[in-house]
């Protein structure tokens, strides 16, 4: 279970600078799934709770990278056809048993292992058969088309590394160095709750003063992507008790309990009150747009993290700030995204002192480079702002005005979800 220490998320009341937000969320997330033995069939996307390094080199001997002939290079002639007698035909899985005889062509496919002696393979593409031997065009060069034994690992070479989150090339490094099984963390089991009494579950009719209920499934979408365990718990009314009955169930077998809404300074905004009640809770102001307050805390010894209302502000937040912290508290050692450089294809100013993130889409420039585009309208409460956008553009704190043409960080939708 996931264990905070107490107060940990206490903080002063002013605004606090993304960088400062998430320097403090790392220090205090401390990794607590317990590590587990997976098929690794089964371990796509957990994070690696073991160093693995290669019993073995990788190739383990030296192999032929093309269908062709395996030579002497010191037999060819450098300006003139080269004929060689053909002895013997190697195939991929079955070793050559014999060194290759000197002033000799051996028959060799991909992958099969090269005959001693042998250092250069000859495309089939550019020779030719004739009564069992091989013509061989001049220009080749020493040690072509042989893959050399260790190429790309050695025995003892650190190949996957403890804190990586399993992609699909992970896995198969894994399997080159032999491993069926890997040590993972186990996935956070967060509780993800919605509050307001507007909130309706799709599927069911709009009374009036009621919307659907986006950020839960956006949150979901969001947190399995991470490859957290989520528990759906639906919507809590604008009722202080039946918010803090909720809280403390889900505290009772989950590593993290996620909300939305609620958490601002309105009068009808309980999570707060309710999160008080069981534990700690801090309100964070953040310089960031958009971003409404955040709310971190304890309910017991679980965090806990109360996201804004607003559907974009949910999921900017979420991304920008929230994700690095599951990610830590998953294990994971890498958690900052990458961020590419494109050109700005619009006009922009700002306050001074705070990060903003634009929804843009991007559009190829023609001459190799991407311009964004910002979709028009801002509001956080724009959720097919989100739909129609490829990333969001961050804008630093210190930066007032852009004009177009400047050069931005952007940051892919697949880098922080
Ligand atoms: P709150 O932070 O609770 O004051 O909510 C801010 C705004 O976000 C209000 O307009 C809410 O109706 C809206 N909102 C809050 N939660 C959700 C949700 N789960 N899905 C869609 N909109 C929401
Ligand atoms: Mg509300």
């Amino acid at each position: 279970m996931a264990q905070l220490s107490d107060d940990c998320f206490a903080h002063g009341g002013r605004l606090m600078s993304t960088a400062e937000a998430l320097t403090l969320l790392a220090e205090k997330a401390a990794v607590v799934t317990a590590p587990r033995r997976l098929p690794l069939g089964e371990a796509l996307g957990r994070i690696l709770a073991e160093d693995i390094t290669a019993g073995h080199d990788l190739p383990p001997a030296d192999n032929s990278a093309v269908d062709g002939y395996a030579v002497y290079f010191d037999d060819l002639k450098t300006k003139a056809e080269t004929r060689l007698p053909i002895a013997g035909r190697i195939t991929a899985g079955h070793p050559p048993e014999a060194p290759l005889a000197r002033g000799r062509a051996a028959r060799i496919f991909t992958g099969a292992q090269m005959p001693a002696g042998a250092d250069t393979v000859m495309m089939q593409e550019d020779c030719r058969e004739e009564d069992g031997a091989v013509i061989i065009r001049p220009g080749i060069k020493s040690g072509a088309n042989r893959r050399l034994r260790g190429e790309d690992f050695k025995a003892g070479d650190l190949v996957l590394a403890k804190g990586s989150r399993l992609r699909a090339q992970d896995l198969g490094q894994a399997a080159a160095a032999g491993r069926s099984e890997l040590l993972v963390y186990g996935p956070l089991r967060v509780a993800l709750f919605s509050t307001g009494d507007e909130l309706r579950d799709p599927g069911g009719t709009l009374d009036p003063g009621a919307i659907y209920d986006s950020n839960r499934f956006a949150l979901l979408g969001l947190l399995k992507g991470l490859g957290c365990e989520v528990r759906d718990l639906g919507i809590l009314e604008d009722q202080p008790a039946v918010i803090e009955t909720a809280l403390a169930e889900a505290a009772a077998d989950h590593d993290l309990i996620v909300t939305s809404g609620g958490v601002s300074v309105g009068e009808e905004d309980h999570v707060k009150q309710a999160v008080e009640a069981l534990g700690h809770l801090h309100l964070w102001r953040l310089a960031i747009k958009p971003g409404r307050p955040i709310a971190f805390g304890q309910v017991g010894r679980v965090p806990f993290v109360g996201l804004p209302g607003n559907p974009v502000a949910v999921m900017v937040t979420f991304m920008n700030v929230v994700r690095p912290m599951i990610l830590s508290l998953m294990g994971a050692t890498e958690v900052s995204p990458h961020r590419f450089s494109v050109c700005a294809g619009f006009h922009h100013r700002k306050k001074k002192a705070r990060r903003e993130w634009l929804r843009v889409r991007l559009e190829a420039d023609g001459a190799g480079g991407w311009v964004a585009r910002k979709f028009p309208r801002e509001g956080a409460g724009i959720l097919s702002s989100m739909v129609e956008s490829d990333g969001l553009v961050e804008l630093p704190e210190d930066l007032t005005e852009l004009a177009p043409g400047a050069s931005v960080d952007f940051l892919p939708f697949s880098e922080v979800s």
